[in-house]
């Protein structure tokens, strides 16, 4: 698990910025979710023999002996939410969450024991339409956060419960023939939950999967249906993708589409973003048969795309200095007139840093270069004593200016008024 320092903090809060608002341009309304649920909702909603279930939870038993799990994904409990609260019942909705999802796996590059992500989940719509729509609405994420063209589209379609198991049963008979020659993990997987392994990263069991029965050759005349109209419409879109009969996706839950936005430039942990259809879930959880889809977006991967172009915001716009009991008292009153005016007269965002402790002008002035800031107040006794302040430029040459506080107001709002608009919020959202 990880602790986030400031710069870091602000690339996750840029890009929940961005990625919120895009789900706010295409009407999704967003939901809070529990950080823990009833261990129960994930073993039976996510599977008991999908990686996640068995061995990536955080299971903990309460006070009352009731074994509740630190969510390792935000689906089930978006499931269940969605119904406990009639979400589902003869309605169509578009949902959206954010926040940590914690799984015990192997820390390593953009994977993590605590993470974040921003899912969306659909109910009431059998698609292919929305389906198309959540990977307009991710393409247009990857847009506004310009990472668009290291990401490319990977989808697939797993049919039903019914033609997984057909598939299961031919890919296990093919695996068995070759099974001197699995990887060790595979072969643990292969009576658990042998479509997993057609995601190993395995370079030879790659190569023997070469060889094996295609899911696509199983697949029902209704899930074929979806599929083909799904690709017609991207194809129309001209929204380019691969078909990849590799993805299955680690959960049990999906069905027909799935899909994954993988990068190259993460190494192993290429997937920042996966998705997929779940029409049986909400039955499952005691509902009524409501169709369902949905992706979750990985954050942490999506930070370290855009951490080495990434630039930090500075800390400070204006650093008021102040040497002396008095001015240090007026140093702290001045700020707040300065924040009270940003609502008025100044109509712009500007962060104020108080100097707050002793030292001399020529450290704190130090300090307010280091803070960012474009401008520096000095407040010594004899400013106090005339009711003055002293400006100074930071970014620019010129003589420092010695002003009436009554005009500070005047001289701030014709100096943001000169500035690009750009540098004036460098790092804060625009309203
Ligand atoms: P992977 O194959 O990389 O393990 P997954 O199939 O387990 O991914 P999902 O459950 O689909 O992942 O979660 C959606 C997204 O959340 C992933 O594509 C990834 O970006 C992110 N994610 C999943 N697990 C982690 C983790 N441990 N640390 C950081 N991000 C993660
Ligand atoms: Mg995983």
């Amino acid at each position: 698990m990880q602790d986030w320092l400031p710069r870091q903090k602000e690339i996750f809060r840029f890009i929940e910025d961005k990625l919120r608002d895009v789900l706010c341009s295409y009407g999704y309304q967003e939901i809070g979710l529990p950080v823990i649920e009833s261990t129960h909702l994930f073993s039976r909603l996510v599977g008991e023999s999908t990686d996640i279930v068995e061995k990536e939870m955080y299971t903990f038993d309460d006070r009352n002996g009731e074994s509740l799990t630190l969510r390792p994904e935000g689906t089930a409990g978006t499931v269940r939410l969605a119904q406990e609260n009639g979400l589902t019942f003869n309605q169509v909705q578009r949902l959206w969450y954010a926040g940590p999802m914690f799984r015990y796996e192997r820390p390593q590059k953009g994977r993590y024991r605590q993470f974040e992500q921003i899912g969306a989940e659909c109910f009431g719509m059998p698609g292919p339409d929305i389906d198309v729509e959540l990977m307009f609405m991710t393409k247009r994420m990857w847009e506004v956060l310009e990472i668009s063209a290291d990401l490319r589209l990977e989808l697939n379609s797993l049919g039903t419960a019914e033609s997984r198991a057909e598939y299961r049963i031919a890919l296990q008979e093919y695996l068995s023939g070759v099974k001197h020659e699995l990887d060790e993990d595979s072969l643990k997987r292969l009576e658990s939950n042998p479509l997993r392994i057609l995601d190993s990263k395995v370079e030879k069991t790659k190569d023997l999967l070469q060889g094996a029965p295609h899911l696509s050759e199983f697949l029902d005349a209704d899930s074929i249906q979806h599929f083909d109209q799904l690709r017609r419409i991207l194809d129309k879109q001209q929204l380019s993708y691969s078909v990849n009969p590799h993805i299955v996706r680690g959960l049990d839950y999906y069905n027909k589409t799935v899909f994954e936005w993988v990068t190259d430039s993460l190494g192993a942990q290429g997937t920042v973003c996966g998705g997929g259809r779940y029409d049986g879930l909400v039955e499952q959880i005691g509902g009524k048969s409501t169709p369902g889809v949905g992706f979750a977006i990985g954050l942490d991967r999506l930070a370290l795309m855009l951490e080495p172009e990434f630039e930090s915001s500075k800390q400070a716009d204006v650093y008021i200095a102040a040497v002396g009991d008095n001015a240090r008292v007026t140093a702290l009153a001045l700020a707040e007139d300065i924040r009270d005016l940003q609502l008025t007269t100044l109509q712009v965002k500007i962060r104020v840093v108080v100097n707050c402790g002793e030292g001399k002008f020529k450290s704190q002035l130090k300090k307010a270069d280091s803070s960012g800031a474009s401008l520096a107040l000095i407040l010594g006794d004899d400013e106090v004593a005339n009711g003055q302040v002293t400006i100074k430029h930071l970014r620019e040459s010129g003589e420092q200016k010695l002003i009436n506080s009554e005009e500070l107001g005047t001289y701030l709002a014709e100096y943001y008024s000169r500035i690009e608009p750009r540098h004036r919020t460098a790092g804060m959202t625009e309203e």
